[in-house]
């Protein structure tokens, strides 16, 4: 087992074992996620998930080889709802993508139906299933991943390179993980939302 769950910001650790244990179970339902799930379970390195009303969802990976199996640290609000906006204009054209248009005619030509941007929600179980994408980021070449951020001799990057690396992790972990999790857990039955690139959120 190479998850660890604390409770943080006066949250009771029973609370927030249930809540993991939970949010794990329902992921579950997507054969994506199931698979992550299972690869950061069997890891011999230690991922903490610290799960809080009102933290900041996010994973710190740690910045220097540590000689360890302390491989960071996710916080989990297990309260917060991501609002997420369903853009037409980015929304691929493939098959297994619906595409949601007007219901009725706007303008007149031909009868053209445009597709319109969709509001939705991404809940607390998916938000923390996209931290576990990142576990999953940085356990597959965890050097690589802090040599986004770290120069050879551990002195941090240029801000300007960190924030291009941070954008390239965040889209690859959306387009890559998050939304295939997403339109499996859908075909499930699950209610949620989508976004098509990172920024796409409404709250
Ligand atoms: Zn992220």
């Amino acid at each position: 087992m190479a998850l660890k769950i604390e409770a943080d910001a006066g949250y009771a650790l029973m609370d927030a074992t249930r809540d993991v244990r939970d949010a794990l179970q329902y992921l579950r339902r997507s054969k994506l996620a199931s698979e992550i799930i299972e690869d950061i379970e069997s890891s011999n390195t230690l991922i903490t998930i610290k799960v809080g009303p009102g933290l900041n969802d996010r994973f710190e990976h740690p910045p220097l080889d540590t000689g360890t199996s302390f491989g960071g640290v996710v916080y989990w609000d297990p309260g917060f709802t991501l609002g997420v906006t369903d853009k037409a204009n980015k929304r691929p054209n493939v098959p297994w993508v619906k595409q949601i248009k007007e219901k009725r005619t706007i303008w007149n030509c031909c009868g053209q139906r445009a597709p319109t941007n969709q509001d939705g929600e991404i809940n607390p179980k998916v938000c923390l299933m996209h931290e576990l994408g990142h576990v999953l980021q940085y356990l597959s070449n965890p050097a690589e991943f802090r040599a986004l951020f770290r120069n050879a001799d551990g002195s941090k990057r240029r801000d300007g390179e960190i924030m291009s690396a941070k954008n390239t992790i965040e889209q690859v972990n959306t387009a890559a993980i998050e939304q295939p999790i997403i339109m499996e857990l859908r075909d499930s039955g699950c209610n949620l939302g989508i976004r098509w690139d990172y920024y796409h959120t409404s709250n």
